[in-house]
């Protein structure tokens, strides 16, 4: 299997949508080719984040039982739990079910709303990963933190997913930059809740920029401009 398709198989293999012939296929040519290796690295940071942002918005524990008793009909194998397709599957059948079931406690229908925002980012997000033009660019700089942007530059659709980024201080937000050449475009803010995992949404022609930044900036809505030298920063 050639270089271009196991590129264009990688990100299917990262979310456990393979066959086992391809599977085989994919993981003979990871043994020979470091940026394949690489580039999984990076889609399976992207995928843990993705399940590990599904976990607190689990349904109340009251529905649980409901909702387990109707999903325990669906098919469940090892692979199935494991793959985070079935993970977001499972909420949306779960956000589903408490539609259906009628509920009508205000905090919980705040909850199912959450839920169901996230579920969508989410699956977005999964959308663009399983896209065979998908990229993904790292970012890096002077704090720690698991920062990535997935971009799709042919459906000019992204998502910077955010881990491990501390709280920007009081006031402040963090600032998405897309620079081409010395002049950037502003492309959204974001606050982490503390140790949450966090996905933001871009939607920008990607084929037109060079290089994504985060600044922290004056909230709640940022800048015009930067005001401070980025603290994160990454090759588009
Ligand atoms: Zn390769």
């Amino acid at each position: 299997m050639s270089h271009e398709d196991v590129r264009e198989m990688i990100s299917a293999f990262a979310l456990d949508a393979l066959g086992p012939a391809e599977i085989r296929r994919v993981e003979a040519h990871l043994r020979e080719c470091e940026e394949c290796r690489q580039e999984l690295e990076a889609l399976r940071e992207v995928t843990a984040v993705l399940a590990r942002g599904v976990a607190p918005v689990a349904p109340p524990a009251a529905l649980r039982g409901q909702v387990a008793s109707i999903t325990r009909a669906r098919p469940q194998g090892r692979r199935a739990a494991e793959s985070p397709r079935w993970a977001l599957a499972g909420l949306a059948v779960a956000a589903a079910l408490i539609v259906v079931l009628g509920t009508v406690d205000l905090r919980l229908s705040q909850r199912l709303a959450t839920l169901t925002t996230r579920v969508e980012t989410q699956e977005q997000v999964l959308a663009l990963l399983s896209s065979p033009s998908a990229r993904t660019a790292v970012l890096s700089g002077s704090v720690t933190a698991s920062v990535r942007l997935v971009y799709d530059p042919a459906r000019a659709r992204g998502a910077l997913v955010v881990s491990d980024l501390r709280d920007p201080g009081s006031g402040l937000v963090y600032q998405l930059w897309l620079i081409t050449g010395k002049s950037p475009q502003a492309a959204g803010v974001f606050r982490p809740a503390p140790g949450q995992p966090m996905i933001v949404p871009v939607i920008a022609d990607f084929r037109r920029y060079q290089i994504v930044a985060v600044t922290v900036e004056r909230g709640p809505l940022g800048a015009q401009l930067p005001t401070s030298t980025p603290i994160l920063v990454g090759n588009i």
